[in-house]
């Protein structure tokens, strides 16, 4: 595969401390973002709008010089560097592409500032052309080629100068659903074999959790929590990420009782878990029901509202008494609108937390 003359030894780069306010005074776009990010790895920055991931890419890329704290690379500090210099390679949301090159002139870009001669350009580029499965569109106009293909050839161009670290905002985020899952798969595929140290931001959870070695979830400038994708959805740290990550219903301001229980607005249910009495927030996933024949065997009782067809699920907007619900069941499951229903938590199934941990 030629995709091994890319790199050598994937980079390890750190965020040590990062701030950032764009208006002096005002509301920090960072506030202490500190990360070592795993080489050679695919690492998601994901959050809500305005959370400052594009900022985190901005101080990394150095686009966007950080206020305090430092940006290292391969254990020299890279903070004051001036992009050009840092070797890293971008693909952002809008791919722009030089509409007046051709697509091996526009992977060839990069290259010809580097000083590299013609034929070595050329070979390189359609190098990369075959690496991202275009070679064929080499000599098309770039008015001339799809959205989708557009953004091969950014991500061709990007890899073409051989980045130490490529760094992706939103790259599918422009593109048609069905086009942005074709095209997260081949990214999965090449990312994988490149084992090269990437940062990628998004803010779809599912491109985040199919694409992401490590998981950053961002609110306000920082950091809420980072780990696999399958840490944060089972062991959220705060109730933003268990709401962020996957569906969840999520309470905060309840209390684990010293019965061991937790006592939720709607019953008082069982918990695994070695939180103390005391203050704490919960989470039911909507996996984490099951219908039960036995009344007297029910936690509770549930009416179903709304129903949807999931394909392998149904989903179930449930009430109880006042308490909305999000369940879901196995499809094929009876359910009706308005006809109540006898629901247990599954065993292990009602996460619980302290309540200093963001509740
Ligand atoms: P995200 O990428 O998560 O949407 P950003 O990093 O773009 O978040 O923004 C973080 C915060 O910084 C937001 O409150 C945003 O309004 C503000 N911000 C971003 N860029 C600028 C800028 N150039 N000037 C002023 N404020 C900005």
């Amino acid at each position: 595969m030629p995709s091994s003359s890319i790199s050598t030894a994937p980079a390890s780069l750190e965020l040590r401390g990062l701030t950032k306010a764009y208006v002096r005074g005002g509301t920090p776009a960072l506030n202490g973002v500190s990360h070592s990010f795993a080489p050679g790895k695919v690492t998601v920055v994901l959050g809500p709008s305005g959370s400052g991931k594009s900022t985190v890419l901005g101080a990394i890329s150095g686009l966007v010089p950080p206020d305090t704290g430092g940006v290292w690379l391969d254990g020299r500090d890279i903070t004051e560097l001036a992009p050009e210099k840092r070797g890293f390679g971008m693909v952002f949301q809008n791919y722009a592409l030089f509409p007046h090159l051709s697509v091996v002139e526009n992977v060839e870009f990069g290259l010809r500032v580097r000083g590299l001669g013609r034929e070595e350009r050329r070979t390189q580029a359609l190098e990369m052309l075959h690496l991202t499965r275009i070679p064929h569109l080499a000599g098309r106009r770039v008015h001339e080629i799809s959205g989708g293909e557009q953004q091969r050839v950014a991500v061709a161009r990007a890899l073409a100068v051989r980045p130490t670290v490529l760094l992706m905002d939103e790259p599918l985020s422009a593109l048609d659903a069905r086009l942005r899952d074709d095209l997260r798969a081949e990214l999965a595929r090449l990312l994988r074999e490149l084992a090269l140290t990437t940062v990628y931001v998004t803010h779809d959870q599912a491109e985040a959790m199919s694409l992401g070695h490590e998981l950053l979830v961002m609110q306000r400038g920082r950091i809420e929590q980072a780990g696999r994708a399958e840490d944060l959805y089972l062991r959220p740290a705060s109730p933003f990420v268990a709401g962020f990550i996957g569906a969840a219903n999520v309470f905060a301001g309840v209390e684990r009782l010293s019965d061991g229980t937790v006592r939720l607005p709607f019953a008082n249910l069982p918990a695994e878990s070695d939180v103390p009495p005391g203050p704490c927030w919960a989470m039911l996933r909507p996996e984490s029901f099951e219908l039960v024949r036995d009344s007297g065997r029910a936690d509770f009782t549930a009416v179903p509202e709304a129903i949807f067809f999931l394909g392998a699920q149904v989903r179930a907007q449930l009430r109880i008494g006042e308490q909305p619900l999000t369940a879901e069941f196995p499809a094929g499951t009876p359910l009706e609108p308005g006809r109540p229903l006898a629901l247990r938590v599954r065993p292990g199934g009602l996460y619980v937390r302290a309540a200093e941990n963001g509740a």
